[in-house]
């Protein structure tokens, strides 16, 4: 059987693996597909499709944005979208620019607390568009400031710590539809982790193609409760892994294995919904 990992970031968001890695990491792991779904962005993309290519291994375009509703955080999936769309493009600069002024709230916030980090050695360390908190927690301890990546969210980067600032977001139903006219699918990530199920039906009302049901995560309990969910909202299934390389830990691309099946049924959407939007679609 052919198995996909459909959720993985890289350098170009939190992630540590560039597109050789990713690519290389994919093949060890005998996945037919890859998902590249970098935080706000889809700057990876094109160097990841090229990597996969010359590798044997079929990518799909992707990303997760970070979207609320009910002044819940969701994650929204978007797989198969143009890259090259302009609203896309325009939408994810936007929330690109709000990250990274964050970082600048978030490391005068340290600086005043009496942790002298600069900025630079931030932005230096992340070296791409969507840079964000693990970015800050490498730097931290890389400066010495902490001893582990854990300790510096402990101490000052998890929701209410010190040096934590709020982040502006697109709602949910902005998510989907920036997905949607990108000519992509729109699916929430990772549910199990938010704890959000009553948002489902409302998003399903909203659009939502599909849920990852299968997720690092998730334990088997939640995959099957999900699996229900789907079912019950008409919605497909998705899953990955989550990888961030070695950001957290050991790697763990290829450890949640879905069915090849899902994919395929996941691309079929992505087709409708380019016909339905007409010819120009994923274009503009
Ligand atoms: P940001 O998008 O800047 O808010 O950062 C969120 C990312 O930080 C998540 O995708 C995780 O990769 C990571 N993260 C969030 N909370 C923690 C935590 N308590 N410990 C370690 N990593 C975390
Ligand atoms: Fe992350
Ligand atoms: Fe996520
Ligand atoms: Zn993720």
């Amino acid at each position: 059987m052919a198995f996909v990992d459909l959720h993985l970031h890289s350098r170009f968001s939190d992630g540590t693996y560039g597109p050789e890695e990713l690519a290389a990491q994919a093949r060890r792991q005998e996945l037919a597909a890859i998902a590249l779904t970098d935080h706000d962005s889809v700057e990876g993309c094109p160097g990841t499709a090229q990597a996969c290519a010359a590798a044997g291994i079929e990518f799909v375009t992707g990303t997760e944005l970070t979207a609320e509703r009910d002044g819940n955080e969701l994650h929204i999936l978007g797989y198969c979208v143009d890259i090259e769309n302009g609203r896309l493009l325009t939408e994810i600069a936007r929330f690109q620019a709000v990250r990274q002024n964050r970082i600048r709230e978030m490391v005068a916030r340290l600086n005043q607390l009496g942790v002298p980090l600069p900025v630079e050695a931030v932005f230096a360390l992340a070296n791409c568009r969507a840079p964000g908190r693990p970015h800050v927690a490498r730097a931290l301890v890389e400066a010495g400031f902490c001893a582990s990546f854990d300790e510096a969210f402990e101490r000052f980067l998890k929701k209410n710590r010190p040096a934590w600032v709020p982040k502006f977001k697109m709602s949910a139903e902005e998510a989907l539809e920036l997905v949607h006219q990108a000519g992509g699918v729109a699916v929430l990530a990772h549910p199990g982790l938010n704890r959000t199920d009553e948002v489902i039906p409302g998003l399903a009302e909203a659009g939502l193609d599909a849920i990852e049901c299968f997720h690092t995560k998730h334990s088997t309990a939640a995959a099957e409760h999900y699996l229900q969910m789907a079912d019950r909202f008409h919605l497909l299934v998705t899953g990955g892994s989550d990888c961030h390389g070695l950001n957290k830990g050991k790697p763990l691309i290829g450890t949640v294995k879905v069915p090849y099946q899902h994919l395929e049924r996941l691309k079929a959407r992505a087709a409708e919904i380019r016909t339905a939007a007409g010819p120009h679609a994923g274009r503009g």
